[in-house]
């Protein structure tokens, strides 16, 4: 988790703060201008559950499953984190996109091949619709997890390779859109110099690569970093 704080403090302008737990009628639980998330280990699932008092308190539980946390690779489980937290920092699945069935589909071997609801429309925010489909997002589903999600590209996406559906999420590391996506959310001045909303999607390597430029020629500066988000 902690690795996975850390990818977000290098890439994008979020910070994450960890807080020592208290429990839930400290002070410190209640305040409306402080949202923070508690996150717990599950057996089972990886999960989020919101809630909001009084209309004005949101309160958020993530749950990362003892499974996750224990993944034979330590990218993947970090990426599993970066999946996870980019839900609540308000990312939505890429492959649930309203336009990602155009680079996506279910594969078609599979004998979960009719379930399209993996692939069902998901609200996804205009912030993040503006930005190319990026197929190696950390919130993709991979089949490294779960066999059912074994996704194929279409001919429109045919610059990235099978192997990389996914890529963010199995090396555990943000991609470059996903860190264009969190900056457009939270901080639009940060966003990458060189981001372009016009973009074709589905770009290979090259262009839709790990974030690796470094801090000083990104746009902004790295001292003006946007509100901590806890
Ligand atoms: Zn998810």
């Amino acid at each position: 988790m902690r690795e996975a704080f850390s990818e977000f403090k290098q890439k994008t302008c979020i910070e994450f703060r960890e807080e020592d737990w208290v429990p839930w009628y400290h002070w410190k639980r209640w305040e409306s201008e402080s949202p923070y998330v508690i996150i717990r280990k599950s057996k089972r699932v990886n999960l989020l559950a919101e809630s909001k008092l009084d209309e004005k308190l949101n309160r958020t539980l993530m749950y990362m499953s003892e499974n996750s946390l224990n993944q034979p690779s330590d990218s993947l489980s970090r990426g599993i984190a970066l999946h996870e937290l980019g839900h609540i920092l308000g990312l939505t699945h890429e492959h649930q996109r309203p336009d990602a069935i155009k680079y996506i589909t279910v594969a078609a071997s599979s004998e979960l091949s009719h379930d399209t609801a993996i692939i069902s429309h998901e609200h996804a925010s205009e912030d993040e619709l503006v930005w190319p489909f990026d197929p190696m997002s950390v919130t993709i589903y991979t089949p490294t997890e779960n066999a059912k999600y074994h996704f194929s590209l279409t001919p429109l996406c045919s610059d990235v390779k099978q192997s990389e559906i996914g890529k963010g999420k199995i090396e555990g590391r943000l991609t470059y859109w996903d860190a264009v996506k969190i900056n457009s959310l939270y901080c639009p001045d940060q966003v990458a110099f060189d981001a372009n909303r016009r973009a074709p999607p589905c770009q290979g390597s090259k262009k839709a690569k790990f974030l690796d430029v470094p801090r000083s020629v990104r746009r902004g500066n790295s001292m003006s970093r946007g509100r901590t988000k806890n």
